[in-house]
């Protein structure tokens, strides 16, 4: 069975029988369509990279493939906490538009250029 990084943060999480959408888009041994998606063709870890360039390349990935739509909503429903999923990042169980870094957030700008505090 594929480890998920959301078992590596929570320990029996994926045995506790809340896999809810998983078991279509993940590797069981009776489940032979799950080798044809993209994200099991590609590098896996891509999905769970932190450059914005390896982020987009998983969110294309995800475009076509047919379970986009199961897949996405699987992971709104177990809101997971990091990765792409269903062709959105997800952060702390929400989709997010891009991946927060450490350190300060970054100060809003105004249109006019002017810093706004946050
Ligand atoms: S939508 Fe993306 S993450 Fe989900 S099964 Fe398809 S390729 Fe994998």
């Amino acid at each position: 069975m594929t480890v998920l990084y959301s078992e590596l943060q929570v320990a029996g999480w994926a045995e506790t029988g809340d896999r809810i959408g998983l078991d279509d888009v993940t590797y069981r041994a009776d489940n032979d369509k799950a080798f044809t998606l993209p994200c099991h063709i590609a590098d896996p870890e891509i999905f769970f990279a932190d450059s914005d360039l390896e982020i987009n390349a998983a969110k294309s990935l995800c475009a076509p493939c047919p379970m986009r739509s199961a897949c996405l909503e699987g992971a709104l429903s177990r809101q997971e906490p990091c990765g792409v999923w269903g062709g959105e990042l997800f952060e702390d169980g929400q989709v997010v538009a891009r991946k927060r870094r450490p350190g300060r957030p970054p100060r809003e700008v105004e249109k006019s250029g002017n810093e706004v505090a946050a």
